[in-house]
């Protein structure tokens, strides 16, 4: 009896805290998708950074090729890099928020996802020209119920992908994606990572090498990088 109760409660809980986020995350997910279709543009992200190593490299492959790009760095990394996040800015990056310490959301409890959220935030808003940052990428893609009433208190615009080399996994011997440059047309959203680097692993090398192929197939198809907010045209 007792054990029904438990199990009865579990399960309403994770479809509370979980399952209705993910089918929420399926929507917006489709909605800007079909924005992204819509672009004549092509949008480079970053995520997970600042990192002192790889970040200012990234940086100087984007201003040679004079593009700007879209930033969504982690809090802990905002706070221990105040002269990289400066420099981005700088340069004419734009910035969205992607939690503090990158936790999990299906594995992060409810007071840890409102503190990592929240102070994610809160860093990024020393940075942010015109008041508050109001784009969120979530952590891992995924949301969770404490996440996605964030986003909606805040009113937040959740910014996801169409292309994920998933170079997270890499090491530097190995290419994102054969041929990447061939999966660059106009609306395509690529996830790159600037931080939480694995030296061992070649650190972003790879990533470093994908993105000068993808800036010069875009270039030569003739489509300009945009940034995400141009991309859904806000200000
Ligand atoms: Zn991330």
């Amino acid at each position: 009896m007792w054990i029904e109760i438990i199990l009865s409660a579990i399960a309403i809980m994770a479809v509370l805290y979980i399952l209705f986020p993910w089918v929420v995350k399926l929507i917006l997910r489709k909605e800007f998708l079909r924005l992204a279709n819509k672009s004549s543009g092509v949008c480079l992200t970053f995520d997970d950074g600042p990192d002192p190593v790889f970040t200012p490299k990234v940086l100087d492959i984007l201003a040679k090729f004079n593009a700007r790009a879209t930033f969504f760095p982690i809090g802990k990394n905002v706070e221990r890099y105040p002269a990289l996040m400066k420099r981005i800015i700088e340069e004419g990056h734009e910035l969205g928020e992607h939690g503090y310490d990158h936790k999990h959301p299906w594995l992060t409890g409810p007071y840890g996802t409102w503190m990592d959220v929240w102070k994610g935030g809160r860093q990024l808003a020393a940075y942010a020209k015109n008041g508050a940052v109001n784009l969120f990428r979530p952590p891992y893609g995924k949301l969770n119920l404490v996440s996605m009433l964030y986003i909606y208190r805040k009113k937040k615009t959740t910014v996801f992908w169409n292309l994920d080399p998933k170079d997270y996994r890499l090491s530097s011997e190995n290419m994102l994606i054969p041929n990447i440059q061939n999966h660059i047309t106009n609306g395509t959203v690529i996830l790159f990572h600037d931080g939480r680097c694995n030296l061992a692993k070649g650190g972003r090398d790879a990533t470093l090498r994908a993105l000068a192929m993808v800036l010069e197939s875009a270039r030569n198809k003739g489509l300009e990088p945009v940034t995400i907010k141009e991309l859904y045209l806000i200000k």
